[in-house]
């Protein structure tokens, strides 16, 4: 099993958090389009003998993209390998990450010519005035309107992106955001904190008393908020950032946290396949000039069983799945294993750990401080 991510570096103008890899001109739309084509067919052995079962479109901007030439990629990516000779059939999860301004009627349409079935929306707020704030290019009512496009076609598999920690907001406003977001009746939501990413222009609003800055107190608060609202809403929060109706988790992201290989096509886009992990640069020049030359544009490292076990327990202290003792001791041996498991009673002293048959899950409390508990379970040196 595994999954393919292919990264489309173009939005229409960069929102001021935002450190992805994109551009915000799209005139090399075309030649990427081609290039991308050229990197599937020099990547073919990176996922062996795996089967593909989900495929995700991400960025960027992704729905910049005519849904024609994006279904012209998915289905050569999915021949990427025997394991894939049927790829309708064994390929379950195929998403589209969209941006409200970009679902039209007619966009809507076109996707009903494609195989996509499951729609990731880059909503971020329902208030204008935090979508000014954070230079997003849609209003709150486009946002909207995409949602009812999507349904009115049909499209039900939607989940959509919300940001809390806006040092402009208040505790009502988000409340009224996610009010906004469960009237919706959309089966996933995923809700992440404001972050202030070095040579962003909100780094630099901030650096120059031009904004606030971000608070802790403000996010852990309206954190809280979302997690009790989701609850009682009937949203299982399946990882930390993410929340979802009983059997709507997304696949492809699921799959990420269980360790599962992927690839990564396009500019700056991340592969693994349990064994090394490889990025793509994050140039779009030289990811055309390589293309064009037939020569890869990733930069590799071959994981130890250190890495891999400190990735382990990061990713999977995060889901409502947990980190498996026996696991650990399974594929890491008993060593590593002592290492985990005297870490373990601090941290359920602290109240941030439970023990249930042999898995560990991070309390409410816990998930507050997800990297520390988990760095504190690290191999280190
Ligand atoms: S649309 Fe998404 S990828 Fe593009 S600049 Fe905004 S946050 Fe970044």
């Amino acid at each position: 099993m595994a999954g393919i991510y292919i990264h489309i570096p173009f939005c229409r103008q960069k929102c001021h958090y935002c450190n992805f890899f994109s551009l915000a001109s799209q005139k090399l739309k075309a030649p990427f389009l081609t290039a991308l084509k050229r990197e599937i067919g020099l990547t073919r052995d990176y996922l062996g003998n795996e089967t593909v079962n989900t495929l995700y479109f991400g960025g960027g901007t992704p729905s910049l993209c005519p849904p024609a030439a994006l279904q012209e990629v998915m289905e050569m990516a999915l021949k990427i390998n025997p394991g894939n000779s049927a790829p309708l059939i064994v390929t379950r999860e195929f998403t589209l990450e969209l941006n409200p301004d970009d679902v039209t009627e007619d966009f809507v349409s076109q996707l009903r010519e494609t195989w996509f079935n499951r729609f990731s929306i880059g909503i971020q707020s329902f208030s204008d005035s935090d979508l000014a704030w954070l230079n997003r290019t849609h209003s709150a009512a486009q946002a909207i309107r995409a949602v009812s496009l999507l349904h009115d076609a049909g499209y039900h598999n939607i989940s959509i992106d919300l940001i809390y920690g806006i040092p402009d907001s208040t505790p009502p406003r988000w409340q009224e955001n996610l009010e906004i977001a469960l009237s919706l009746g959309i089966p996933h939501i995923s809700a992440y904190a404001l972050t202030v990413e070095a040579r962003t222009p909100l780094a630099w609003m901030i650096d120059r008393k031009k904004s606030a800055p971000v608070s802790d107190e403000l996010q852990e608060e309206q954190f809280r908020s979302l997690v009790v609202l989701m609850r009682t809403s009937g949203y299982q929060q399946y990882e930390i950032s993410n929340f979802c109706k009983p059997g709507h988790h997304a696949l492809h992201n699921t799959n990420y946290w269980k360790g599962v290989p992927y690839l990564g096509l396009g500019p700056s886009a991340h592969s693994y396949n349990g064994s090394s992990r490889r990025w793509n640069i994050p140039n779009l020049t030289k990811y055309l000039a390589g293309m064009a030359n037939g020569e890869a544009v990733f930069e590799e490292e071959i994981l130890t069983p250190e890495q891999r076990y400190n990735e382990y327990v990061m990713t999977s202290l995060r889901t409502m799945w947990g980190c498996d003792g026996a696991r650990i001791l399974h594929d890491f041996g008993p060593a590593v294993y002592e290492t985990f498991s005297s870490g373990i009673p601090p941290l359920i002293r602290q109240g941030w750990l439970f023990e249930s048959s042999g898995v560990f899950f991070l309390t409410d409390e816990g998930k507050l401080f997800a990297d520390r508990v988990a760095s504190e379970l690290f191999i280190t040196g």
